[in-house]
């Protein structure tokens, strides 16, 4: 199921818009460029926004840009991308630009646990993003928790579900300090997403309240 805003609603836009404009950090960069290694489609929507004026994406990086409709109907008339996912480029279990970012493979990871069921590692930050994969059991739930700023994560592997939406590998989420959810992995398989966080993320359920200083930024 396709997760609500996922084929090109304004976060999304924004994002792509400001990755076009080459003005992520390395981390959001990352997860951009492995967005579109496994979805080639929007290869060619970033194509079409490399195309217009970077500056003017720059000061409207959170509003749909104008002219967008005729963009959308440019893009739809391109044939589609022959270029393949690249997920599995290299018999890599991760797309390449997150492979680069992290310095190593899945299997390279030092996984720390957070909670049963739940197990992240980080990667530091860099302008003020935290960088994190985060490998979640099939069925389990991350707790409630909202956030002090943007957080923004790529679903690798697996697929989870909040009150927002749906998302399956390839898939953005966007969350920020007005979104309070819980997601919830499918019962299918474990779930690896890549998430890149702005400010600390604050357990909001009677026990997360609890555990908020084990979850929270360390
Ligand atoms: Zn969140």
């Amino acid at each position: 199921m396709q997760a609500p805003g996922q084929t090109h609603d304004a976060p999304l836009d924004a994002l792509l818009g400001r990755y076009a404009a080459g003005a992520l950090d390395p981390a959001l960069h990352a997860l951009v460029a492995a967005h579109l290694e496994m979805k080639p489609d929007n290869r060619s929507f970033v194509r079409a926004l490399e195309g217009l004026e970077a500056d003017r994406l720059l000061e409207t990086p959170a509003t749909p840009m104008n002219g967008r409709e005729a963009v959308l109907a440019r893009i739809f008339a391109e044939a589609p991308s022959r270029s393949q996912p690249a997920r599995t480029a290299h018999g890599s279990e991760l797309p390449f630009a997150i492979r680069r970012f992290i310095g190593r493979d899945l299997n390279g990871v030092a996984w720390k646990s957070l909670l049963p069921g739940v197990r992240e590692c980080k990667f530091g930050s860099t302008d003020g993003a935290e960088a994190s994969l985060l490998w979640i059991g099939a069925g389990k739930a991350v707790p409630s928790h909202t956030h002090d700023g943007a957080e923004t994560t790529l679903v690798l592997r697996g697929a989870f579900s909040d009150l927002h939406g749906h998302y399956e590998p390839g898939d953005i989420a966007f969350a920020d300090s007005d979104v309070d959810h819980k997601p919830v992995v499918d019962k299918g398989g474990d779930c690896i997403c890549f998430a890149v966080t702005e400010g600390h993320l604050h357990l909001t359920g009677p026990v997360g309240r609890i555990i908020d200083r084990f979850f929270g930024p360390r």
